[in-house]
């Protein structure tokens, strides 16, 4: 409790001085040893605030990272579509292919038919006559063959060309989408584009608030940050940004805000709830 009244009261003065003594900070801030404890609060909230900034550029670049992932999905299921039609229609120039192969057999057979029966009318013996007759029905029995092999194309034909009806509907399904898809894609683009510039302004207001090695740091931390985190607060006692336990002391000195503490495990800068919950705060006051 006595705790917290501390806190407010410091912010008071923190607060004042920020209004009076602007410059005397920023003088102040150029030899890091004797930086007011003020300041150092002040410097906090600013990154506080930056990494909130850029937090939500975060989601937005996010966002609009995911939707052309979903516009390409959609290409290649288009792509894809188009080669089984492509396919199948090469399927079934080959199946017309075979079916005048076969009508050709047919055709040989039925010469070869015509043949034999000529010759049956000048045969000398019997035997000749029943071996062209055997020859005459094997003939028929291939031209038989061949019919039934062309009708089997034939339906393969008709199950190929129902396939591609099929893909033609679901091809058109997938294109609908895929024009949705890309006008969303324009707008949302168009959208976070106006935003994001709105909020890299309010940065830049921000960063001339952090002095240069900080802000440095600050930049270098949250490249390297997976999850852009540069500025985190304790949670149950652990770091926001890779959980690893801080002791007690160090905590305190993360709550008293005196110097800049970074934590030991990743790097990233501490920055205490109770200060953020009291800019907030004092900006409710100035809005209501
Ligand atoms: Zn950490």
């Amino acid at each position: 409790m006595a705790k917290k009244k501390e806190t407010k009261t410091f912010l008071k003065i923190e607060k004042t001085a920020e209004l009076d003594n602007t410059e005397t900070a920023e003088l102040k801030s150029s030899s890091e040893e004797s930086i007011e404890e003020t300041t150092i609060a002040q410097r906090l909230l600013s990154l506080y605030n930056l990494q909130q900034l850029w937090s939500k550029i975060d989601k937005i670049r996010v966002i609009r990272g995911e939707l052309p992932n979903e516009v390409r999905d959609l290409e290649d299921a288009l792509e894809g579509m188009q080669t089984r039609i492509t396919n199948y229609n090469e399927d079934i120039q080959t199946l017309k292919n075979d079916i005048l192969g076969e009508e050709h057999k047919m055709k040989d057979s039925e010469t070869l038919i015509k043949r034999y029966e000529e010759q049956q009318s000048n045969v000398r013996n019997n035997r000749e006559y029943e071996s062209l007759t055997k020859e005459i029905e094997y003939q028929k029995l291939e031209i038989q063959v061949a019919e039934k092999r062309k009708g089997k194309f034939l339906a393969e034909i008709e199950t190929k060309k129902s396939e591609i009806v099929i893909c033609e509907e679901k091809l058109k399904e997938i294109d609908d989408v895929l024009q949705q898809k890309k006008s969303e894609l324009s707008d949302i683009i168009s959208d976070t584009e106006k935003e994001e510039k709105e909020l890299l302004k309010k940065i830049g207001e921000y960063k001339s608030k952090v002095n240069e090695r900080l802000l440095t740091a600050f930049e270098r931390i949250r490249k390297n940050a997976r999850n852009g985190l540069a500025v985190v607060q304790i949670d149950r006692d652990a770091c926001g940004g890779c959980f690893s336990t801080i002791p007690p002391q160090k905590q305190l000195d993360i709550r008293l805000h005196k110097k800049i503490i970074v934590c030991e495990a990743c790097g990233r800068i501490f920055v205490d709830r109770q200060l953020i919950e009291s800019q907030n705060a004092d900006k409710q006051d100035v809005t209501s």
